[in-house]
């Protein structure tokens, strides 16, 4: 394999490309988590109104979007046709102003190092061979002082319980074999990673599920889902 995919998680969210959209749909889960993860990245950044943005592995364009919203300038990457198909038409209709290309952020990082203000890369590193070297080219794609976030599951029995049988197989939320318990990564991992790509690590936050109030929260708890927000020194 010359490249860092994995073609069967390519066609997995290739063949849920029709439904990245539906907020009831098999992205439900992106979907609830999404405002937290863009309050996060306001927390963290002043401002990225005319920032530049790359988001890696951006699928339909929920986080994209998203962040286009707050008026930064934001590129976007992913590997499957249908996927970025479905994220530019939903671009145009909102009348939004997003890049989105076809390319492995290895090779992006070839052509625009040392360019972005902030890049995201979320719910993508558990789907991939090497997560290693995402983080990598994620940290070459960085401008001095730039900021990375990184978010994915951690590895533990409360997440496989949570996320392979209840999400998959008891409540149905998301495709049985969306996740594979192994690609699951623990946050001392990720830091590791992190500080191996030559970035620090400034926060790591929980996205916390309430099973009372059936809400997601930003908080401590990184049990489950995380967000790690990374920084190139300059
Ligand atoms: N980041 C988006 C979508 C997450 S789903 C969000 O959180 O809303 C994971 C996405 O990663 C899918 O769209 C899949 O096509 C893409 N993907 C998988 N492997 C990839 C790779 N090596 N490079 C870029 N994108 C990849």
């Amino acid at each position: 394999m010359s490249q860092n995919v994995d073609i069967n998680e390519i066609d997995k969210f290739s063949q849920l490309a029709s439904e990245w959209w539906d907020p009831n749909g098999k992205c439900k889960p992106l979907h609830i988590i999404n405002p937290l993860r863009v309050d996060y990245v306001k927390q963290q950044c002043a401002s990225i109104e005319n920032q530049l943005v790359l988001d890696v592995g951006c699928g339909g364009g929920i986080l994209s979007e998203s962040l286009a919203k707050l008026g930064a300038k934001v590129t976007a990457i992913d590997l499957a046709d249908v996927s970025l198909d479905v994220a530019r038409s939903h671009a145009k209709l909102g009348g939004l102003s997003i890049d989105y290309k076809k390319q492995t952020v290895e090779e992006h990082a070839k052509q625009y190092p040392a360019h972005y203000d902030v890049i995201t890369c979320m719910e993508l590193l558990e789907h991939v061979p090497d997560p290693l070297s995402i983080i990598r080219a994620c940290a070459k794609l960085l401008k001095p002082n730039g900021k990375l976030f990184l978010s994915t599951i951690n590895r533990n029995h409360k997440a496989k319980l949570l996320l392979i049988y209840g999400a998959e197989y008891i409540a149905r939320l998301v495709p049985k074999g969306t996740h594979d318990f192994n690609r699951f990564i623990r946050p001392s991992e990720l830091m590791t990673w992190v500080e191996q790509a030559g970035l620090s690590t400034g926060d790591v936050i929980g996205m916390e599920y309430h099973l009372l109030k059936n809400q997601f929260k930003l908080g401590a708890n990184i049990d489950v889902n995380y967000i790690l927000m990374a920084q190139k020194m300059d």
